[in-house]
């Protein structure tokens, strides 16, 4: 059985940072269009003028391109439904507002804010949900053509039916019935001619022809406006996926600031371009973002061709999940070991780099194998193998007296370490090892002492990647300058 060829659309609003809840939606878009050889477009909804931020639209196309979820369509690449940003399709939007209130669909609204203000507060006091008290409902079209005329501004409102119930049906969570005296009438075109996003939403989706439209559960209480403004126009339905929300890792509510702050503290966000900067990968973060939502087992370790192979909407589910850090990190350590070197030491360039380390190239494909399996995010290069290419190291003055020796032992043993690499043509690992395990059967001090000192000398740390094949990339004539250097100071002691 063939498939259709599926158009999926992500439409942020340039409104803050980009998070975590677009890049899944993105996600699924993204997947189910190359599953069935359609389209994955980026719409961007800035007609809330006052909610936009400048930059984030930016954000989010560079959001977009790091995770490598490559849209077919959109405001940078154009495409054969564009303009693919909403303040450049005032006119289409006004065009079919006009389209409902001729066919008596919606109607306009002279209603000031100082009254609906007055009428929601009043709603209030009866306890009432706040609605529009429909004074402008049934303003006969003469009339209202009149204070038109006039230049008097209006709104355009949606005319929801009072009598019946509306069945909207989603494709997770089935038909969803609504009474209609429970729906209220609500503005689809602002005084200023932008429309709302349940005016602007509708009409993108049927003019830029998409086929499944996949949005946050928070769209389900609209849900049945936009399922009448369809029905009002006439078009054809699309399929309707509201997915889970995300709370927050105790499960219990939604992510708040604070905890975002906190998050930050520790170390992870949920904010794309903060993850990207605290050394996860795009592959972390897909596979991580995917499974939750996605009815496959919870540790699956899949790339995005994979995810392409088994997806399918069907499998989605609607249930929230809660936001679990420890799987990005799991998530995040098992990709980079799948990375092949190359592109591997590409990405963590990037980071010795900003630390303003010189990179030798040679020497970072060699480190690569011995710091791979220690790294839980990208950035943890850093405090592991900085060693590597920094001129001289700082160790600590203190961390160079091992453990149960003082000043005098310690540069005893530095001595003797000098002595040994000093007697080596070149400092493989092969043949480095072997005198040193003799020096400790002979010497009576410990491994523990003799490699803790050579390790804090040769990388300035105490924790190192395996010290032996460390020094062979090192080399043998900046070992024996840091351990010179490291004699010196326990001299000094
Ligand atoms: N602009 C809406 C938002 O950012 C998009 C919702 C949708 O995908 O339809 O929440």
């Amino acid at each position: 059985m063939s498939i259709k060829p599926a158009r999926t659309r992500i439409a942020p609003s340039p409104t803050g940072h980009m998070h975590l809840g677009t890049a899944r939606v993105a996600l699924y878009d993204y997947l189910l269009a190359k599953k069935t050889g359609g389209q994955f477009i980026l719409r961007i909804e800035d007609t809330d003028l006052k909610r936009t931020v400048p930059g984030a639209e930016q954000e989010i196309m560079d959001g977009l391109r790091w995770l490598g979820l490559q849209y077919d369509e959109g405001p940078d690449v154009g495409g054969p439904h564009g303009p693919y940003r909403q303040t450049e399709r005032r006119d289409i939007y006004q065009h079919h507002a006009k389209i409902l209130v001729d066919k008596g669909h919606a109607y306009p609204c002279f209603c000031t804010p100082d009254h609906l203000e007055k009428v929601r507060q009043e709603q209030m006091k009866r306890k009432e949900n706040p609605h529009y008290d429909g004074t402008c409902r049934n303003l006969a079209p003469d009339e209202a053509a009149k204070r038109i005329a006039n230049g008097k501004a209006c709104t355009i409102r949606f005319k929801m039916p009072h009598e019946g119930a509306t069945v909207a049906h989603d494709h997770l969570r089935g038909d969803i019935t609504t009474e209609n005296k429970q729906l209220n009438d609500y503005v689809i075109l602002k005084t200023d001619g932008l429309p709302t996003y349940h005016l602007a939403a509708i009409v993108d989706d049927h003019e830029m022809e998409i086929t499944h439209v996949m949005r946050g559960s928070e769209w389900l209480s609209t849900f049945p406006l936009h399922v009448n403004i369809i029905r009002a126009f006439g078009w054809e339905e699309p399929t309707w996926v509201h997915l889970s929300v995300f709370l927050k890792p105790s499960g219990k509510g939604k992510m708040s600031k604070r905890e975002a702050a906190q998050a930050m503290k520790d170390g992870y966000s949920i904010f794309i371009k903060d993850m990207q900067d605290l050394g996860f990968t795009p592959e972390g973060v897909l596979n991580w973002s995917a499974l939750m939502g996605w009815g496959v087992a919870e540790d699956d370790v899949m790339t995005v061709g994979q995810m392409v192979e088994r997806f399918t909407i069907a499998s989605l589910t609607p249930s929230p999940a809660a936001i679990n850090f420890q799987k990005l990190d799991h998530f995040n350590a098992t990709h980079i070991r799948l990375l092949t070197t190359a592109d591997l030491a590409a990405r963590l360039k990037h980071y010795f780099t900003c630390e303003g380390l010189n990179v030798n190239d040679d020497v970072l494909l060699k480190m690569i194998p011995l710091i791979r399996e220690r790294l839980t995010t990208l950035d943890d290069c850093i405090s592991f193998g900085a060693f590597f290419f920094k001129d001289e190291v700082a160790p600590v003055a203190e961390d160079l007296i091992a453990k149960g020796l003082d000043a005098k032992q310690s540069a005893e043993v530095a001595r003797k370490a000098y002595q040994i690499l000093e007697a080596q043509p070149d400092l493989s690992h092969e043949r480095c090892e072997p005198p040193f395990r003799e020096y400790v059967e002979s010497s009576g001090f410990n491994a523990g002492q003799v490699f803790g000192i050579l390790r804090v000398a040769v990388t300035g740390q105490k924790v190192s990647p395996p010290l032996f094949e460390s020094m062979e990339i090192m080399g043998r004539d900046v070992c024996l300058r840091r351990l010179q250097h490291a004699i010196g100071m326990l001299e000094k002691m």
